[in-house]
């Protein structure tokens, strides 16, 4: 936490605003409106996954669609698509951002369309807060007029030519998730240049109610809206932000520097205009076992760290749904690895993770 997050708490109790409406929720909101710069509209959720259910809802998925998703990343991603009971088309990645690929997905686009069915939405996902290749993704969307659903869940801080991530899909999403590079413990947030997509966001949140006196529903809502208490945290945590950001990149160009000349040890660079926030430090090792050498290394000294995401593709509970995959993300779960990440690790803790990983690959 920073220093602030308490302050409004404890004014959302003096005023007993303790609801998931009030000034905290709507405080939190303008401050990331403004922190993104690009006249976008930002509705506070319960979470990063209700932000995304509620945004494939909002750009019409639903039963027996189908939605393209990049392979290689987080479960919850993926999972909204099957709640509303359309099939995901998992999408590979590309071995320069590790997002998904344009080819690949210009392939499964045309498949698709082949096949008699377009795709009713992407989702491209910001890996560990490196960008995805915006230009080459968002130029398909637009040459097959099917909307982008960008999860910026890991990205809030990272941005491409100068445009702050979050601001490039028809819809966007962000998560405050305990994990996240800030947290609300629990939060998300729909973001949207389109006020109907953020005022629908916030309708379906609430329960979808009509205007009258009484209670009256004309569309299943849900009950997905960010609490005062938690949205006071959130301006707290936004405050912050930018010192967070710079803290997870030192933690990543201090491994570099001390790791990049080990044999078979390898960072992502950022390409040209893109800056990551690097919310996780991760590094690909020469093989499976060599991974797993580091990774137990590292363990035996009570230190954790974790292969990266899984694909998609090759999750048991996904294993009936279609994929366009080269094996890019398969090799990269099977040879990568988080390091400890954390805003606050300190220099000794660097060194001493540094000097594990010597010990084992030298
Ligand atoms: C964390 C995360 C989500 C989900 O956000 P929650 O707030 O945890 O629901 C979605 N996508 C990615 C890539 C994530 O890392």
């Amino acid at each position: 936490m920073g220093s602030n997050e308490q302050n409004y708490i404890n004014e959302a109790f003096r005023t007993n605003w303790i609801a998931p409406l009030g000034p905290n929720v709507t405080g939190f909101e303008d401050a990331i409106e403004k922190y993104l710069e690009n006249e976008v509209y930002v509705a506070a959720l319960s979470s990063g996954t209700a932000a995304i259910h509620l945004g494939l809802k909002i750009l019409g998925v639903g039963a027996g669609d189908t939605v393209l998703c990049q392979s290689f990343t987080f479960s919850a991603s993926a999972n909204p698509i099957l709640y509303l009971g359309a099939h995901p088309i998992f999408v590979d990645s590309e071995q320069e951002t590790w997002n998904i690929s344009p080819q690949l997905l210009e392939e499964a686009v045309q498949q698709s369309i082949q096949r008699g069915k377009k795709p009713k939405a992407i989702i491209a996902v910001h890996l560990y807060g490196m960008p995805y290749k915006v230009h080459e993704i968002h130029a398909i969307g637009q040459k097959y007029s099917i909307p982008i659903l960008e999860d910026s869940a890991e990205a809030l801080g990272s941005s491409w030519e100068g445009r702050k991530c979050g601001t490039f899909g028809d819809i966007a999403i962000l998560s405050f998730n305990g994990n996240k590079i800030i947290t609300t413990s629990g939060g998300g947030a729909l973001v949207s240049a389109n006020k109907a997509y953020s005022d629908k966001a916030v309708f379906l949140a609430t329960q979808a109610r009509d205007h009258a006196a009484h209670y009256q529903h004309s569309e299943i809502g849900h009950n997905y809206r960010m609490s005062n208490i938690l949205a006071g945290i959130g301006r707290g945590q936004m405050e912050v932000l930018e010192d967070r950001v710079a803290a997870r990149r030192r933690n990543y160009d201090y491994y570099m520097e001390h790791l990049q000349n080990l044999e078979g040890i390898s960072f992502i660079p950022e390409l040209e205009g893109m800056f990551s926030n690097r919310w996780l430090s991760c590094i690909l090792t020469p093989s499976y076992g060599a991974r797993e050498q580091i990774r137990l290394a590292l363990e035996n000294e009570n230190i954790e760290s974790r292969p990266l995401w899984k694909p998609m593709h090759l999750q048991p509970v996904f294993e009936k749904e279609i994929h366009f995959s080269d094996g890019t993300s398969e090799d990269l779960f099977s040879r990568g690895l988080c390091l400890p990440s954390g805003s606050n690790l300190i220099s000794d803790d660097l060194d001493r993770i540094i000097e594990i990983i010597r010990s084992v690959v030298i």
